[in-house]
């Protein structure tokens, strides 16, 4: 069965003419496959492949590497579980797609017009849960974290320089320059002295830093439930979001 608003959730900020490709994209997907009918599975492929590109499934992992990016995504999707004010996981892979390992889709709950500074926090927090959960799982990290840094960092920034969210205070020392999720260029209109731009890396670093501890206490509480997910991501690969809340609920798959 389809459901149009899980559809909906998953594919924030898409226009009509977006979604008009993805269910086009979809039906190439059923044609391909001679089948008359547009399955949620294709819809789910679609889009993946509109967001992340194209599946690479002819790359295959090592043994160690799998267990790397599964822990890594597991970390963040039980961050979005259990994170009051984080988004919600719609699906978590590690089969590799586009420049990513593999990766945990995040989307709001609902579509709104205004994000606190709770949920932006949480919403860092997730985004740092696969390092942290490769360095208490794995015991080494990998490069696999790199765009959640930038994303994280995107995020803190924002908060200190636009949107008067830190010890700074309501001050705006950088013009909006767009989407902080679609990542920016930091160099964008300076007008503040050497002094304050030290000020503002100084609290950009404690915000990433408080939620990175905060990470690691929420992950290390919840570490059965971390060997779960991503004992289960190692055998087949994704997992929906029934399948986590699921695996969360019961402890198995039915
Ligand atoms: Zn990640």
């Amino acid at each position: 069965k389809i459901n149009l608003e899980d559809i909906s959730r998953r594919t924030p900020g898409f226009s009509g003419a977006d979604l008009e490709n993805l269910l086009n994209e979809a039906a190439l997907l059923a044609a391909r496959e001679n089948r008359k009918e547009i399955k949620i599975y294709d819809i789910d492929e679609a889009i993946d492949r509109v967001m992340m590109g194209p599946a690479k499934r002819s790359r295959k992992y090592s043994e160690e590497e799998k267990k790397q990016v599964s822990y890594h995504e597991s970390g963040h999707a039980i961050l979005g579980v259990k994170l009051d004010n984080a988004e919600t996981v719609q699906k978590v892979t590690i089969v590799p797609r586009g420049q990513a390992g593999g990766y945990a889709m995040m989307t709001p709950d609902k579509e709104t017009f205004l994000q606190t500074k709770s949920q932006l926090l949480d919403t860092i927090v997730g985004l740092l849960g696969g390092r942290v959960s490769e360095e208490l799982f794995i015991g080494d990290v990998s490069t696999g974290a790199h765009n959640d840094f930038q994303k994280a960092t995107a995020i803190a920034r924002a908060m200190v320089t636009e949107y008067g969210m830190s010890n700074l205070g309501p001050v705006q020392y950088e013009k909006p320059t767009g989407s902080v999720f679609l990542g920016r260029d930091y160099m964008s209109d300076k007008n503040f002295s050497d002094q304050v731009a030290l000020e503002i890396d100084n609290e950009v670093r404690r915000i990433i830093e408080e939620c990175y501890d905060k990470a690691r206490v929420v992950l290390k509480e919840n570490e059965l439930l971390v060997h779960l997910i991503a004992t289960h991501l190692m055998e087949i690969e994704t997992l929906t979001k029934e399948d986590i809340y699921e695996l969360v609920e019961t402890g198995q798959l039915s």
